[in-house]
């Protein structure tokens, strides 16, 4: 048998693993490694990650000066943001001004004199 070069799951959850390409769930179908149990034998379903076995690259990280300057368009952005809540606010008390208006208590009567359905002017 190959030697195995055993080691730690990267993901934190202690278990011992190891990477075997003969083992038909040693790979992805795009080649990627899985990660093998030691314990089965087969892919290493680890409790940390739920979507399955694949070898996760490392994502890379942001450095300080990287999120120093996204700030101004996060700032834009909750600008905006705010301004289209404003707007949506407006709009929310319009339609509610309308609800109680006049012109929808008549379209209320309408809709009970006329078997369900709505005429409109
Ligand atoms: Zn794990």
């Amino acid at each position: 048998m190959a030697e195995r070069k055993i080691s730690k799951c990267n993901r934190g959850c202690g278990a011992d693993i190891y990477f075997d390409g003969n083992n038909p769930e040693g790979k992805t179908p795009s080649g990627g490694w899985v990660p093998i149990d030691v314990k089965t034998n087969r892919k290493h379903n680890c409790p940390n990650y739920n979507a399955g076995g694949e070898v996760p690259t490392p994502k890379p990280q942001m450095t300080k000066p990287q999120m120093l300057a996204c700030l101004p368009y996060l700032e834009n952005t909750r600008a905006m943001l705010t301004e289209t809540l404003t707007c949506l606010n407006t709009d929310i008390a319009e339609i509610k001004r309308k609800l109680s208006s006049d012109s929808f208590k008549q379209a209320s009567t309408m809709l009970d004199d006329d078997n369900g359905e709505v005429n409109l002017p």
